[in-house]
């Protein structure tokens, strides 16, 4: 399931649609990368008109739409409408919450129209949780919510995804062992980033590359059988290209209340946006430049 999901087909081939719903959120993390100063939310029905013509461009199709936040289910009828809509629709349907609004009920009515569901465990103790995350009981809930997501048949991939800084990398390794007997498809590991409300925090919460690396390769060792650690290094994640809900491009390090196409297929893309097209051109090229890849 996991190899067959439209994310991991790579940049070139096709185009998830990852939309922040809202920058608003009910918990006030330190390390949020968010500014929080944005209010409102996406228009819901402006994004589902933009999703039923993308099924009709010539050369483009948005096979996955990626739903985030803030916290996207503070608008849980529209988010969960949503889902619902792009599923009809064959729209691969991915979702990433905190997890704290989701009740055993919306398991069984999300469960069968979601592909993925992104869920934050960032520490195996519940002091060192709530350092992270402003509430220590998200760990045994997300625990709770994604047993309850295994054991409902969920067909769909389970992510956990953890924040790794200063403040809780001896915590991380621990949490092989709450997931022992939950189906965890991908672990993903995010290397603090400075942004947002994050930077204010940087002294205590930076970690080194170095010490960020230790602890994936020891995830790596202990994690569940069948699943991938995948670790996000901040380097590799600062650039982004978004498509604002108005179809114009924007290109930055984030966008309020935007749809950003995080892995797309460029020619085709480019063929949409042909107003944009030395821009975007170039912008690839020095990102390209700055990895080391130039072709
Ligand atoms: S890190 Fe996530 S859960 Fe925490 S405040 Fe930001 S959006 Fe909310």
């Amino acid at each position: 399931m996991v190899n067959n999901s439209p994310i991991f087909t790579g940049l070139g081939r096709t185009a998830i649609l990852d939309v922040q719903i809202t920058q608003a959120c009910q918990l006030n993390c330190a390390m949020c990368i968010n500014s929080k100063a944005v209010k409102g939310h996406v228009d819901f029905i402006a994004l589902k008109r933009f999703l039923e013509s993308s099924l009709s461009f010539k050369h483009m199709t948005i096979p996955g739409i990626a739903i985030g936040g803030g916290e996207p289910l503070l608008f849980k009828e529209a988010v969960f409408d949503l889902i619902e809509f792009a599923k009809s629709r064959g729209i691969y349907t991915s979702l990433n919450t905190n997890g704290l609004l989701l009740a055993p009920e919306d398991v069984q009515r999300i469960a069968p129209k979601l592909d993925m569901l992104h869920l934050p465990i960032d520490a195996s103790m519940e002091d060192v949780q709530a350092v992270m995350r402003d509430v220590g009981h998200l760990l045994p809930h997300n625990l709770w919510i994604a047993k309850l997501f295994s054991e409902s048949g969920f067909k769909g991939t389970i992510k956990i995804a953890t924040v790794v800084s200063s403040v809780n990398a001896h915590s991380v390794v621990g949490i092989a062992k709450l997931l022992e007997n939950i189906r965890v498809d991908i672990w993903r590991l995010y290397q603090f980033r400075p942004h947002g409300m994050g930077a204010s925090v940087f002294d205590s919460y930076g970690i080194s590359e170095q010490l960020f690396s230790t602890v994936v390769e020891d995830v790596k060792r202990v994690a569940p059988r069948g699943c991938i650690v995948a670790p996000n290094y901040t380097e590799r994640y600062v650039d982004k290209v978004f498509v604002l809900p108005s179809g114009d491009l924007a290109i930055g390090n984030s966008a309020p209340l935007s749809m950003n196409i995080c892995a797309f297929d460029e020619a085709m893309f480019i063929k949409q946006h042909e107003a944009h097209l030395r821009r975007l051109e170039l912008y690839i090229r020095e990102r390209l430049a700055c990895y080391g890849k130039m072709p």
